[in-house]
């Protein structure tokens, strides 16, 4: 009971009005119990963060046939002391994570934008705002993200407004980061300044969606995408019921996984979960897949026979010079195979 409460009062939004307060949030799934229930599906997780993990999630997403993701700029954990530690940054998300995402058989994408919280540093957001535009015409970017709001401060309104000018300029999709505090005030802020700006909803991603803010996002012609956060917050059980209420139109769902705790295995184990609960195999490959492929698709950038059929990765390439294998590593010329002895 004291468990329930506690939850809940965490969980504002959770099913305020509905009679189910003692279903679990989350059910985690071990992948001897799903990996049949999955098979012969793929994922594209729309909003991952890839510099912050291992090369054995890179192995662990492959064989849960995640085939595609794309990366968002965002910010590392701590201040950045400089322009170049952007610089660096936004470079390594158009060239070795991409590359190094290629060598295990996933094809990857980026979003690129000033992150919301360091969009408080005034002086410092001016700088990055002049370079920005040298990144979103790269090859793979497939949006402006993740913009938004954190505070919902004076500073971070300046700067998502100018990002949103600068993806009408460069004809991009939007992707938005709503705040975790505050969140229905931030998502509806969010969206009237996107429509302020003229953007087409149909462009605009609004992400971390919840019970309480997905009808009004859905409503007003967005893509609502969900973050599945395995402990807290939204997770795959009350994905599913989300997914049962509203159908998979505009619906995405995705693992946000970065340095903190949070799993990048998000999105097959909800499609596992989907399965379980009888939801058709039609709906869930819209949500975990191709409606990520259709929204950030109008970027232009995504050619699915890149990864559809599986990515052809060239464990012999390099990136200036570096390789993922370590002396004395041989990869396996097998495309299917990810081993390397
Ligand atoms: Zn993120």
């Amino acid at each position: 009971m004291c468990l329930n409460h506690n939850e809940t009062s965490l969980n504002p939004s959770h099913f305020e009005d509905s009679d189910e307060t003692n279903v679990p949030a989350h059910r985690d799934i071990e992948w001897n119990e799903y990996s049949e229930l999955i098979k012969g599906m793929r994922f594209f997780d729309p909003h991952i963060h890839m510099v912050s993990r291992t090369t054995d999630d890179y192995q662990a997403m492959y064989q849960a046939g995640i085939v595609a993701l794309i990366e968002p700029a965002f910010w590392v954990g701590q201040p950045r002391t400089g322009l170049s530690s952007f610089k660096d940054y936004y470079s390594s998300l158009v060239g070795w994570e991409r590359f190094r995402s290629s060598q295990f058989g996933i094809k990857h994408y980026c979003t690129m934008g000033l992150n919301s919280r360091e969009a408080n540093n005034e002086p410092l957001a001016e700088q990055v705002m002049e370079i920005l535009p040298l990144y979103i015409y790269k090859e793979g970017v497939v949006g402006v993200g993740e913009i938004g709001f954190d505070d919902q401060t004076p500073a971070e309104e300046k700067y998502f407004r100018l990002q949103l000018e600068l993806a009408k300029k460069a004809n991009l999709p939007v992707q938005i980061h709503t705040p975790h505090r505050d969140k229905k005030k931030g998502t509806e802020r969010s969206m009237a300044i996107a429509l302020e700006h003229g953007l087409d909803p149909s462009w605009v991603i609004v992400d971390h969606n919840n019970e309480e803010t997905v009808k009004s996002v859905l409503d007003q012609g967005f893509w609502a995408a969900f973050t599945i956060y395995p402990f807290t917050k939204m997770g795959n059980e009350r994905m599913v019921k989300v997914v049962e209420q509203y159908g998979p139109e505009r619906i995405m769902v995705n693992s946000a996984a970065d340095w903190g705790i949070s799993d990048p295995l998000a999105i097959p184990k909800t499609a596992a979960l989907m399965k379980m609960r009888g939801i058709s195999t039609e709906t869930i490959q819209k949500v975990t897949y191709q409606n990520a492929i259709d929204a950030f698709g109008k970027s232009g950038q995504i050619d699915v026979s890149d990864f559809e059929q599986g990515l052809e990765s060239d464990h012999a390439a390099k990136f200036h010079g570096n390789s993922i294998l370590r002396g004395g590593q041989q990869p396996i010329a097998n495309k299917n195979s990810l081993l390397i002895q």
